[in-house]
């Protein structure tokens, strides 16, 4: 964890600044954290209710609630049911005291959206069309980018909590490091954007930032074991096992698209020959389509990009395949193949109760999960496979962007001790 003091948030956020404080400041620090936690996840709760959840005595939750309202933290919600007696007067977070930016970094794009505290996005997600590159110049886009989208909603910078960012490649969650991008100085990954954003950064493996987004607002929601399964450009992999993210020895677990499927395949940038991504990921679907088209196949994608082969994405392709467009159909089949023999491995070790899949191929739903599950029925023992369900994800683009919401969210709440609660 970096010790950046500069970052400290009264309330939400010291990063190690604790030891400026009394032992009762720590204390009340922990306290009111530990209010606004339980609002921000079940959105209004009266006193009673808070005394609950923190061990709290009524007054001692009275008091951190008006002083927590005069910071302008929460606010008052109404009354709520009774349960004998008066009607309990309910409390909620305020949603604009405070907001977050989720940022996405793709190979071809990178998504930011900001959010307020009840994790709504403010102004839609919006897209940078910039190619991820290993240098300052990207982070300098990036981060004119965001500061633009922030002024343009009219928020004050300085009420930016923090920023959560999802990227590919290589990371150690850990260290803040990411060993593919942005890799460039001394400095981490993390030190290298928090000191142009002047905000304590967290940040991880866009995949795995996608499965921690499912598991809060998605389909894998109150589910304990599901693998989520990202097919963009590449193809990652965040794997929620006894209900936690799973994250590996070093932070690299999850590195599907890069496990051997066809001997002696084409050449992955890894470095590797035939691995998933090389034959399975949203560039190999272009590519055989690309080369398809060139041994002269017929097919609706050639009236979108006319001659220019180089113009074809994988949205075209899903879309196409929509249209009824054989040859997409057939190429989303092929490599639903693919991801199903390397699936039916998984599914033998980890026995998931559902695998969501998500990213651009996604969108494909039925193309993709029809031939998956047929592949499935090819490989994979009848009773475990039969256990686990094969879906696309519902929050679609939004994942990823909220996935690094809930990794800053995460993080900012983690430090509570339980012992400090009482009183
Ligand atoms: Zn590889």
């Amino acid at each position: 964890m970096s010790q950046t003091n500069i970052f400290s948030d009264p309330v939400f956020l010291q990063n190690g600044n604790l030891e400026k404080l009394s032992n009762l400041g720590i204390k009340k620090y922990y306290q009111k954290k530990s209010i606004l936690k339980h609002l921000y996840q079940r959105e209004v709760l009266s006193n009673p209710e808070i005394c609950k959840l923190t061990n709290m005595s009524s007054p001692s939750i009275n008091k951190l609630l008006n002083e927590l309202i005069t910071e302008g933290l929460v606010r008052e919600e109404g009354v709520g049911h009774s349960i004998g007696g008066r009607r309990p007067n309910l409390f909620g977070i305020n949603p604009e005291a405070r907001f977050v930016v989720g940022i996405k970094i793709g190979m071809k794009s990178t998504e930011i959206a900001i959010f307020d505290l009840k994790n709504q996005v403010i102004n839609n997600i919006q897209t940078l069309n910039r190619p991820l590159e290993n240098n300052p110049q990207c982070v300098d886009d990036i981060n004119n980018f965001m500061r633009t989208i922030i002024q343009n909603s009219g928020i004050d910078y300085s009420k930016v909590l923090s920023i959560g960012i999802g990227l590919p490649g290589l990371t150690n969650p850990n260290l803040g490091t990411s060993y593919s991008y942005f890799n460039y100085s001394e400095k981490s990954t993390r030190e290298i954007f928090e000191e142009i954003f002047g905000k304590p950064v967290f940040l991880d493996n866009d995949a795995r930032v996608m499965a921690l987004g499912e598991s809060a607002f998605g389909l894998a929601q109150g589910r304990n074991n599901v693998l989520c399964l990202y097919i963009g450009s590449g193809i990652g992999m965040g794997m929620i096992l006894n209900g936690k993210l799973y994250k590996g020895n070093s932070g690299f677990a999850g590195e599907f698209g890069h496990i051997q499927i066809v001997d002696d395949g084409l050449l992955c940038f890894c470095g590797k020959r035939g691995c998933l991504e090389t034959v399975a990921s949203g560039v190999a679907l272009e590519q055989m389509a690309r080369t398809e088209i060139e041994n002269g196949k017929t097919t609706k994608i050639t009236a979108i990009v006319g001659d220019k082969l180089s113009d074809i994405t994988t949205k075209i392709i899903v879309e196409c395949a929509m249209q009824g467009d054989q040859l997409s159909i057939d190429l989303l089949a092929k490599i639903s193949e693919y991801l199903g023999k390397g699936l039916a491995t998984l599914i033998h070790i980890f026995n998931p109760e559902a695998i969501i899949l998500g990213g651009k191929v996604s969108k494909a739903g039925n193309f993709i999960i029809d031939p998956i599950q047929q592949t499935l029925n090819k490989y994979t023992i009848y009773k475990i496979k039969n256990d686990c369900q094969i879906m696309t994800s519902i929050l679609g683009d939004k994942s990823a962007v909220m996935g690094a919401m809930t990794l800053v969210m995460d993080n900012i709440f983690e430090d509570i001790p339980v012992a400090s609660m009482q009183g």
